[in-house]
């Protein structure tokens, strides 16, 4: 079995910053990722809150750029789902992948989450034929189209603001009559002629037949049900920690956020969690990169000085 000082799961931008620390710190790096390097700013169309690009950077390029420089120092990236781990308690701890397994002195958890799903009848069978839930991945398909997004976070106007570049209308349908997000993006969206709300509204279900064609929505303050006709619907109601897979190996609360300390350290001594899977983050990309680099440096300390 390959052994490792640090194994990094997830490929994020929390992954990527630790990968790179790691690395630059002569430790024996391997980092495993299912999908595609940069996790959540992969599918985010412009990212304009991080430091150091005063016009704002494009979430595909400032990802290839990470990962471009987590590779030059030298970190081994794999693309591997990682399926189970085992012995974390041990100095030498195993993760299972769907092709192999490895033993590491640490492991960092940094897998992130994943967009939730409403739940709803026709979700699951519409997915990929009218249901998104990336913007930045199926816009281009409902061009010169009426769409809705179903949120009102700053995932919701920030995606909803990207697809109103491509679609002809957006429609935010948003369960209260008050918005989550920042300020400055609600500003920008109720300034934008080319999106609309439908507040205090549910989707009760998606209809069609090969494709996505009706929402049913409900009017919670009138309780009227109707139909709403829509060519794509881009669901943006929250995250769930992609956590599954550590259930009974490490502590997390009832959401599946894993505890840590400011140091990154989770109960366990050598595992670490940092990025949107730890319990009380941000979910912010400068919260990730910080969190990667804190995880990495007491990784680096666990292995030179036992603490
Ligand atoms: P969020 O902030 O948790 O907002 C989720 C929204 O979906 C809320 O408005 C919520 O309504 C609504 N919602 C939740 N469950 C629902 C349901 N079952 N049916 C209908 N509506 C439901 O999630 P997010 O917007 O994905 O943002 C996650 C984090 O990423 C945040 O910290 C955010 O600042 C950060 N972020 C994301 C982006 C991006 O993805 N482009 C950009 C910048 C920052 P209520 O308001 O009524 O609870």
């Amino acid at each position: 079995m390959e052994e490792f000082d640090v194994i990094i799961l997830g490929g994020g931008a929390a992954a990527l910053s630790a990968g790179l620390y790691s690395t630059r710190a002569m430790q024996k790096t391997l980092i495993l990722e299912r999908l595609g390097y940069g996790g959540q700013i992969l599918v985010t169309d412009m990212i304009e809150n991080y430091p150091g690009f005063p016009e704002g950077i494009r979430g595909p390029e400032l990802s290839t750029l990470m990962e471009q420089q987590t590779r030059r120092f030298g970190a081994d990236m794999r693309y591997e789902e990682v399926l189970s781990v085992e012995k974390l308690d041990q100095p030498l701890k195993l993760v299972h992948t769907s092709e192999a397994s490895y033993a590491g002195k640490t492991v960092i958890i940094a897998t992130g989450g994943s967009h939730k799903k409403l739940g709803v009848p026709g979700e699951d069978q519409l997915s990929g034929k009218g249901v998104s839930y990336c913007a930045v991945c199926d816009g281009n398909f409902f061009r010169g189209q009426d769409v809705v997004v179903v949120g009102g976070g700053d995932a919701a106007l920030d995606e909803g603001g990207y697809l109103t570049g491509l679609v002809n209308k957006v429609t935010v349908i948003h369960r209260r009559d008050q918005l989550r997000a920042s300020r400055i993006l609600q500003e920008r969206s109720f300034n934008n002629p080319k999106m609309e709300f439908l507040w205090s509204h549910v989707v009760e279900e998606f209809q069609g037949g090969v494709e996505l064609e009706t929402a049913l929505v409900r009017n919670l303050k009138t309780a009227e049900v109707y139909k709403l006709p829509t060519a794509g619907a881009f669901i943006y109601i929250g995250f769930e920690s992609n956590s599954g897979f550590l259930k009974g190996h490490v502590p997390m609360d009832e959401l599946g956020h894993i505890e840590t300390n400011i140091s990154m350290e989770t109960a366990i001594p050598g595992v670490y969690a940092c990025g949107d899977i730890r319990v009380n983050s941000d979910r912010q990309l400068g919260n990730a990169v910080g969190d990667g680099i804190t995880a990495a440096l007491s990784a680096y300390r666990h292995i030179t000085e036992g603490s």
